[in-house]
């Protein structure tokens, strides 16, 4: 339940366990609820009773508007596009956030326990968490998201939420300044045990356990064990891209990880230099992955070092204290084992939306389109079968679509009068102690 160890670290698995190729291929055809539960049941290893995780499972997924929940589309001969955005928000958070909010509940009513969620967001997120965690009696949630940085949707879908346990913070500052003070929250020890902190940011390990089942759901659609596939996944938070790297761990035969940036680059320019040095926020009409620290990547760190968790506090203290790392040596190579990386710019993202339009009929959101122009340069470099991750509904980033293709992208029918809706937020400035004393104030668990 909580996103981060109490040492400032984040959880991983001891070790990976292993899916053989029969085990593999025997996914291949099921339903997403089935493929859940055998890719989820070595990590969570008996920890939950097979059938109460089943029925969370068929109501995790129950709200989705496609029943295949996560429908995979050939563009061209060697592309396709896995639509992870048909959940109630309009974005791929949801696929794990509607089972971690009820895997949450479900613990906590198991110890008779209350919970105080805090996330940070740069838009997806916490229109996810609101949605999966509104009205539960067992916890308050709030919401820490920068003000004016997420887009209109994003911020309706957190705002117009009415349930009385959601609380959303608009913060006078940037994403990497929410997260911060939410790491912050969880870092002093005493605030966080009385106030029985839970977090759901994508450091959360649920999460990404959640997020690894599509790897392989759409893997054995195109052939695995016995075909290799490439992934292309547009990263911000380096949250998705790790799920995809779990799975390879797991044994499903992936052959490259492409991680995907706007021009928030920090992981191109790792890949190429070595050097893994804080820059600048760049606001971008992708925004979600308007970020600088890729949390997630640590985890990866912690591999590529051999496990030791000594070098990887090294690393994240100079990240914190000088504003950067250099990877020790031959690590960048060991990275390069799993993953490429590449960087698209607003004007070339604008242009792939247009060319996917254009050739497919496909209208990607600014995200996706980040993530099908690297994959275009994977598909040009290599004949194995590269999934395009789809994180987003063109619909949440109207203005962007619609300056590339002239076509305003409609919400579906259970969102139509988003804008219509009376919004809920209260402005903080970017100061720890204000928040804190504002969460103090409303949440139930501290009355
Ligand atoms: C969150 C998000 C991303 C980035 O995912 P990470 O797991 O943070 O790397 C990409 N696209 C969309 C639409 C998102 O909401």
């Amino acid at each position: 339940m909580a996103g981060l160890a109490r040492d400032g670290g984040l959880y991983v698995p001891e070790t990976w366990p292993q899916l053989s190729k029969a085990e593999i291929g025997s996914l291949a055809g099921r339903r997403y609820q089935d493929q859940v539960m055998a890719v989820t049941r070595p990590l969570i290893a008996g920890a939950i009773p097979e059938h109460d995780l089943a029925d969370m499972v068929e109501r995790a997924y129950a709200g989705f508007q496609h029943a295949a929940v996560v429908p995979l589309k050939q563009l061209s001969a060697n592309t396709w596009l896995l639509e992870l955005f048909h959940g109630p928000t309009l974005a791929f958070k949801d696929v794990a956030m509607q089972l971690l909010a009820r895997l949450i509940d479900y613990e906590l009513n198991r110890r008779g326990e209350r919970a105080t969620i805090i996330g940070a967001t740069s838009g997806d997120t916490g229109a996810a968490a609101v949605e999966a965690f509104k009205g539960l009696p067992s916890v308050d949630i709030f919401i820490l998201h920068p003000k004016g940085r997420v887009s209109e949707v994003q911020r309706r879908q957190m705002t117009t939420i009415d349930d009385a346990n959601v609380h959303n913070i608009a913060l006078e500052g940037t994403f990497d300044d929410c997260q911060s003070i939410v790491k912050s929250l969880f870092g002093d020890h005493e605030f966080r045990d009385r106030m029985k902190l839970g977090g759901v940011n994508s450091i959360n390990w649920a999460r990404v356990m959640a997020q690894i089942v599509y790897y392989f759901s759409a893997a054995v659609a195109l052939g695995a064990p016995h075909r290799k596939v490439s992934f292309s996944v547009p990263t911000g938070n380096f949250g998705d891209i790790f799920a995809g790297y779990a799975a390879k761990r797991m044994g499903l035969p992936i052959d490259r990880l492409m991680i995907a940036t706007n021009v928030n680059d920090i992981l191109v320019r790792m890949m190429t230099t070595g050097r893994y040095q804080l820059g600048e926020v760049t606001a971008t009409m992708s925004p979600s992955m308007d970020i600088q620290i890729s949390s997630n990547f640590e985890r990866v760190l912690f591999d590529a070092l051999g496990r030791e968790a000594d070098a990887v506090n090294q690393l994240m203290q100079d990240l914190s204290g000088k504003g950067g790392f250099t990877l020790p040596q031959g690590v960048r190579e060991q990275l390069g084992a799993d993953f490429d990386a590449a960087r698209t710019d607003e004007a070339a993202m604008l242009a792939e939306i247009k060319a996917t339009f254009d050739d497919t009929g496909e209208v990607a959101d600014p995200h996706t389109a980040v993530g099908l122009a690297a994959a275009r340069r994977m598909a040009a470099a290599s004949e194995v079968p590269v999934v395009a991750l789809s994180t987003a509904h063109p619909a949440k980033f109207p203005a962007a679509v619609n300056s590339a293709i002239g076509i305003e992208p409609q919400l579906p029918p259970h969102l139509s009068d988003l804008y219509q809706r009376a919004e809920r937020v209260d402005v903080l400035p970017n100061e720890l102690d204000q928040v804190r004393s504002y969460i103090e104030t409303k949440a139930v668990v501290s009355k």
